[in-house]
């Protein structure tokens, strides 16, 4: 099943644990998950709680949870490249199977012990439940400036109302983390149980990809945190979220390129098999050229994102950091999608059927083009970069 070393690995570039790594990630992503896409599509991306547990079991025993998590949290310590190493693997499967290897939004590295025991460990343990981030709402979403979710100070705690939209995992999640605006605070991050009163998902709509968390819209009102609710300590929010970022976009960049990856193995192959008016259509050029096309997206991709994974382990300074993790998702994610719809095309009618993986990764690759940012925003990120830091050390 796993592969001879890769080209890097022969080069030098991985140490034999880093190898192993991938190794073993790859595995579990064609043992385990692979196997269940086409069940996961069919049911809507809702798999049986008896699956989920199995998922998570082979993933622990893989020791493939909590990633960038420190082991005293229950994580594995992963530096960046590791992270990456394995989340490559992660984006080669669809229906975002990979969400069910236990982990944690990595705001809760800021968590006080009681609520790392509260919420973090169980987790990382695969005694399910998950963590959500909301922070969009109605009026702002590209700025989240004008979040319009307010805490007020209350007696011994803190009274909390807003409606968040797009929250990722809200329905399933046993824990929100969400940014709110505190007088004279600024952005303050809360976390706050969902059968608290007064927390109600108000909508839960369908939207383009089967994946197995649902994005509700979730309503606060006149909700009464504890005192010790804040997470990173208040006004903090802002910051909490810069350094998140990075490594969202970061995270959308490495699946984006381990399903660049599975698409051009499947589509290469399928081009090699397939005959029509009496050769391969690999003999085509209207067929090999894209391939060739998609085959160059995702080693260009593949070299910025490693570039970012790698300054991260140095410490490099955090503002180039940030725009090079937003040129990374910005690349990555349009080329990624690109080489989706190339697919397909190659695909034919096979392509337009659910049960082909150009067909889901068409769906599904779309909206890393939106999340975590849109296009137009890292672009702006780009571009002011270029403008405070300079041109060499923005693209160097
Ligand atoms: C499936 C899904 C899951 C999500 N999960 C979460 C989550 O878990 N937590 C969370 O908080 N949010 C989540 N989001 C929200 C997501 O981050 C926002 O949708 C995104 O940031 C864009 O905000 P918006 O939808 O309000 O669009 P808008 O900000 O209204 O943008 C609309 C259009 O205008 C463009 N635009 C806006 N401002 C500018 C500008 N200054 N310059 C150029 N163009 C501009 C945008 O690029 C876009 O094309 C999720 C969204 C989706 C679809």
């Amino acid at each position: 099943m796993t592969a001879s070393l890769s080209p890097a690995a022969a080069a030098g570039e991985l140490t034999p644990e880093q190898v192993e790594l991938q190794q073993r990630a790859r595995a579990f992503v064609e043992d385990v998950l692979m196997p269940l896409e086409e069940e996961a599509e069919r049911k809507g991306g809702r798999l049986p709680a008896e699956t989920l547990q199995a998922v998570r079991s082979a993933a622990i025993d893989a020791r493939l949870q909590g990633g960038r998590f420190a082991p005293e949290f229950g994580g594995q310590g992963w530096s960046m490249l590791e992270w990456f190493l394995v989340n490559e693997q992660f984006g080669r499967v669809t229906n975002g199977l990979h969400w069910n290897v236990p982990n944690a939004y990595n705001v809760l590295t800021q968590a006080t012990p009681e609520q790392v025991d509260k919420y973090l460990r169980p987790i990382l343990r695969g005694e399910g439940g998950d963590t959500a981030y909301a922070v969009t709402e109605a009026e702002a979403g590209s700025d989240p400036s004008g979040i319009a979710t307010t805490a007020e100070r209350s007696d011994g705690g803190w009274l909390l109302n807003g409606e968040k939209w797009f929250v990722t995992s809200g329905d399933v999640a046993n824990v929100l983390i969400v940014m709110a605006s505190v007088a004279d605070g600024g952005g303050t991050l809360f976390l706050v149980e969902p059968d608290t009163p007064g927390v109600e998902v108000v909508d839960d709509p369908a939207y383009t990809h089967n994946y197995p968390h649902g994005h509700p819209t979730i309503a606060f009102r006149n909700v009464e945190l504890p005192d010790d609710a804040v997470i990173g300590g208040v006004g903090n929010g802002d910051a909490l979220q810069r350094a998140w970022f990075t490594e969202e976009r970061l995270g959308i960049a490495t699946h984006g390129l381990g399903a660049m990856w599975r698409l051009l193995e499947e589509a290469t192959a399928w081009a090699l098999h397939r005959e029509q008016g009496g050769t391969r259509i690999m003999d085509y050029q209207g067929v090999s050229f894209p391939l060739a096309d998609s085959a160059t997206d995702a080693t260009v991709g593949r070299l910025l994102a490693m570039q970012v994974a790698h300054m991260v382990d140095a410490e490099a300074d955090l503002k180039i950091v940030h725009a090079k993790a937003s040129m990374a998702k910005l690349f990555v994610s349009e080329a990624a999608w690109r080489c989706a719809d190339r697919a397909v095309q190659i695909f034919g009618g096979r392509g337009y059927l659910r049960s082909n993986v150009a067909e889901r990764f068409l769906r599904e690759l779309r909206v890393d083009r939106i999340w975590e940012g849109t296009s137009e925003i890292q672009r702006l990120i780009v571009a002011r970069a270029l403008e405070r830091r300079g041109v060499e050390a923005t693209i160097h």
